[in-house]
């Protein structure tokens, strides 16, 4: 039993998620969800399901979500894997498409989840560095590699890689498996999703999770030439036939299909971004640029790490990592204007107080 502790449990280094608190009253501005709920569709969609069909086995294709999905982005269904969230749907692509002698690359700041993944399947990799303004750029991701991996936006940054630095990255690497990981994409980017049809080695992954509203129903999807998504199918196969239950499917294909609403919160979310950021910038803060539901900022007189004890002292919730390169910096989740005052506010007194 010792044995197996140390040498195999004891190795792993799992993901720390960011707190959920079971209080309520904290404005919770630390894990990017979207302030607003979802299409209310999506419930509608979730109540008619009755106790006949939920005493049977859901669809292990989830053949319909497959199809609304594709319908969306113009592809076939056979180009569409969809997971019990993107989470599930990296460690799948992990362990189907980026296993390989050679190592993979991702940037040094990044989502902290592909490390652990990289542990739990034995993938070997190497952390490419972000430029001095903590952007990617492609032309680091020319050395001989077994696969690249990176979001756009890049998280925790929220800085957007342009479409045609993507396609350079793909033009660089065409025997390597490139994954975009999008879970943030709709707030401000373009989707390489439209490259697809063009380049065999492209895995788009997306979640529905932030501007879809759903983290609580727990769907992602991946977006890939039929060969890539057959790769992921089997690993699935190999490890639960139902990853998505009718709960989710149901709720996750009216969400989808639910455009106009999907818009009108997209555009608020951006709306309220923008806000926050002059709001932090009057402050003193620098912030990044984002195109996604968070910010990412630092003050330069002010520790990271200190800023958010004293929030969340105030029941403000941020994320701060205690990482080299990012330290003094906290990620800050876009929510309602109400919430993004009570954090500004809460900032502009905790910055009175001399440090
Ligand atoms: N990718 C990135 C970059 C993320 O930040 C997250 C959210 N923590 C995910 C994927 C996973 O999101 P979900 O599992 O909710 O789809």
């Amino acid at each position: 039993m010792s044995r197996f502790w140390s040498e195999l449990v004891g190795a792993l280094t799992p993901y720390t998620p960011g707190e959920q608190p079971l209080i309520e009253q904290l404005v919770k501005l630390n894990t990017n969800e979207n302030p607003y709920p979802p299409s209310p569709a999506v419930l509608d969609a979730i109540r008619g399901q009755t106790g006949a069909s939920l005493r049977l086995y859901p669809d292990p294709e989830a053949s319909s979500l497959k199809a609304a999905i594709a319908t969306v982005f113009g592809l076939d269904a056979a180009s569409v894997f969809v997971g019990n969230g993107s989470d599930e749907v990296l460690a799948h692509t992990f362990c189907a498409l980026l296993k390989h002698e050679r190592p993979i690359l991702f940037p040094d700041v990044t989502y902290s989840f592909y490390p652990v993944y990289c542990g739990l399947y034995g993938v070997a990799y190497r952390n490419v560095p972000l430029d001095e303004t903590l952007s990617i750029n492609p032309e680091n991701y020319a050395a001989d590699n077994g696969g690249i991996i990176f979001p756009n936006p890049n998280a925790p940054t929220g800085r957007l890689l342009p479409l045609a630095a993507v396609r350079r990255i793909l033009d660089l690497n065409p025997d390597s498996v490139v994954v975009v990981d999008e879970a943030y994409i709709d707030f401000g980017g373009e989707s390489a999703a439209k490259l697809v049809p063009d380049y065999p080695n492209l895995l788009v992954i997306q979640t529905l999770s932030k501007s879809r509203s759903l983290a609580g129903l727990r769907v992602g999807f991946a977006l890939g030439q039929p060969h890539l998504i057959e790769g992921l199918e089997r690993v699935k196969n190999s490890f639960n036939s139902y990853p998505l239950g009718r709960l989710a499917i149901a709720g996750a294909v009216a969400a989808i299909e639910d455009e106009a609403y999907f818009e009108r919160i997209r555009r608020a979310v951006i709306a309220s971004r923008e806000l926050l950021i002059a709001g932090l910038a009057s402050l003193g803060f620098e912030v990044l640029p984002s195109a996604a539901n968070f910010v990412f900022a630092r003050h330069p007189e002010r520790r990271g790490g200190e800023l958010a004890a004293a929030l969340r002292a105030r029941r403000v919730l941020v994320r701060h990592f205690r990482l080299p390169r990012i330290e003094d910096y906290l990620r800050i989740t876009v929510g309602t204007d109400e919430q993004c005052d009570t954090l500004l506010q809460a900032l502009a007194a905790i910055l009175a107080i001399p440090a």
